[in-house]
């Protein structure tokens, strides 16, 4: 009953939305639609942000092909959240707004911006009109409020940080399947002062603020826009052209496809995620990069066999799970949203990193139970301790039973792990302020001459054996859901401890 009421809602708002905009100027109406535009992107991320979830971040909410005037929705978007408090100080005092416009309050708070801080022009639309009807209303509400705060006037009232976006380089990863680094440099070079990376070989640096959103080579996938730090991690596992190699935990697939293309295309990618939507996200990607050795498997990593024949020449393995985003949190313009306090983590904060290093844990443990795995990459987006240092430090005994050590990954590199533990130098971080996005990268490497311990190790999580469902026909599983504990069939002592430390949690987060 209540969706055929939205519905009809819906539609008699998009038909009355049809007949206002008929009567508007070009420029009334590109205003017009603009603002619903970003009303519908700042409905998204305020209730992602209320439940503590980045559903996906603005800019990717933003540079969606639905978005038509991408680069002033997205203004207009960041300029609404960056007055909303003040906005809605304004409208609580003013209290003018009936539930009709409650129930589009998103709408209201982008026009309030116009309003009280934007140019006041092209305000054509129902909405709009209401509210300019108010006008006076509202100014003295604002006067009110800046006499109560002793300001001169709204900008006064807004905390001012650096805008984290105005000096980061934009790096552009070359997709060798489709174009070689040098044609890349020399098309861009048209465009852009494009220097090499001085890292990684296939990424190229372009000045801040270029903007490749709409550059036909991003359409085509001939390049991607992927940060340095995150270009970095799939590097670090070096695979090799003809190995076979599993992301454990892949979408949207920016680092799975970059694998395919370190091999050349050759061999097997096996590109593992849980999430039903994001698989789809992750296939658009793969689709885009022309990688024609994915494979895509819907369903949870920890559900894995590794026992599973299809899985026993995995050589090499990516893991990069959901994480808290700490490292990446400037990029996303977390600092715009409502929850956002700053320095501040919350016991909630605490509790989510917590499960997150759960998981994390309990994923890498899995990835070195692989029979013919010989290299395996950790890396977060998380400036966290508990989620990077912690985690692998947690491992070290297992990883050490399994044959595995900590290896140097960008040996060049000058920032490295916590000094939390001996062997921490191994470790590879990214400064969220000095390189504008906090990664982290854990390298551990198969020593020569050791042999898989044991051929029956496995391990099972419950509670994540169905989730995601759909699980394809080639799925490599095996045994019926057990608890993961009751699996771990291993004898030696250090397996055993680990196991009584770390049982299945069900909890999932951010991805
Ligand atoms: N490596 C990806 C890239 O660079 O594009 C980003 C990976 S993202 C940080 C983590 C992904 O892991 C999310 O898409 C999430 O849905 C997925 N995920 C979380 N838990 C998983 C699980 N148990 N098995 C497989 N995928 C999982």
């Amino acid at each position: 009953m209540g969706r055929v009421n939205n519905r009809t809602n819906a539609s008699a708002s998009r038909t009355a939305g049809k007949s206002e905009s008929r009567r508007m100027s070009n420029a009334d109406r590109s205003a017009y639609f603009a603002r619903r535009e970003a009303a519908k992107i700042l409905r998204r991320v305020l209730e992602g942000d209320a439940q503590r979830r980045a559903v996906a971040s603005i800019k990717s909410l933003v540079y969606a092909p639905s978005v038509r005037n991408k680069k002033g929705t997205f203004a207009l978007v960041c300029k609404t959240l960056k007055y909303l408090p003040v906005i809605k100080d304004v409208l609580e005092a003013a209290d003018l707004l009936s539930n009709k416009w409650k129930r589009q309050k998103e709408l209201i708070y982008v026009i309030m911006y116009d309003i009280l801080l934007g140019q006041k022009t092209h305000l054509a639309g129902d909405a709009e009109k209401f509210l300019m009807r108010q006008q006076s209303a509202l100014q003295s509400v604002v006067t009110h409020i800046l006499s109560k705060k002793k300001a001169n006037n709204i900008e006064d009232l807004i905390a001012h940080g650096d805008d984290p976006g105005v000096l980061r380089p934009r790096f552009i990863r070359v997709n060798t399947l489709k174009m070689d680094v040098h044609t890349a440099i020399k098309e861009l070079g048209k465009r852009y002062a494009v220097q090499k990376d001085d890292m990684v070989p296939e990424l190229l640096v372009l000045p801040p603020g270029s903007d490749l959103h709409d550059h036909p080579l991003v359409a085509d996938g001939s390049i991607f826009m992927q940060g340095k730090a995150s270009s970095m991690v799939a590097v670090a596992l070096d695979p090799k052209p003809g190995w076979e190699v599993l992301d454990a935990c892949s979408a949207p697939g920016n680092k799975t496809v970059h694998l395919a293309s370190l091999m050349n295309g050759k061999g097997r990618v096996i590109a593992c995620e849980l999430n039903e939507n994001r698989v789809r996200r992750l296939q658009d990607t793969i689709k885009l990069s022309g990688a024609s050795n994915i494979e895509v498997l819907h369903g949870d990593f920890l559900n894995l066999n590794p026992e599973d024949p299809s899985l026993s020449k995995v050589r090499a393995i990516l893991l990069d799970p959901s994480c808290s985003g700490s490292g990446t949190a400037a990029a996303r313009l977390d600092h715009l949203l409502p929850s956002h306090v700053e320095g501040k983590t919350s016991e909630d904060d605490l509790e989510r990193l917590n499960k997150l290093a759960a998981f994390q844990k309990k994923a890498l443990a899995h990835a070195f139970s692989f029979p013919a795995v010989e290299r395996i990459v950790y890396s977060t987006c998380s400036i966290h301790q508990v989620e990077n240092e912690d985690v692998v430090q947690s491992l070290l005994p297992l990883a050490e039973s399994y044959g595995f050590q900590l290896e140097t990954p960008f040996p060049q590199w000058q920032r490295r792990g916590l000094p939390v533990f001996a062997g921490a130098n191994h470790l590879l971080r990214t400064d969220p302020v000095e390189d504008k996005e906090g990664f982290f990268i854990a390298l551990f490497k198969k020593k020569q001459n050791t042999t898989h311990p044991s051929s029956r190790i496995s391990y099972r999580d419950k509670s994540s054996r169905n989730r995601g469902g759909n699980i394809r026909n080639s799925w490599p599983l095996a045994c019926p859901p057990t608890k993961i504990s009751k699996l771990w069939l291993c004898t030696l002592s250090t397996r055993t401890r680990w196991r009584k430390n770390y049982t299945s949690s069900k909890t999932r987060t951010r991805t």
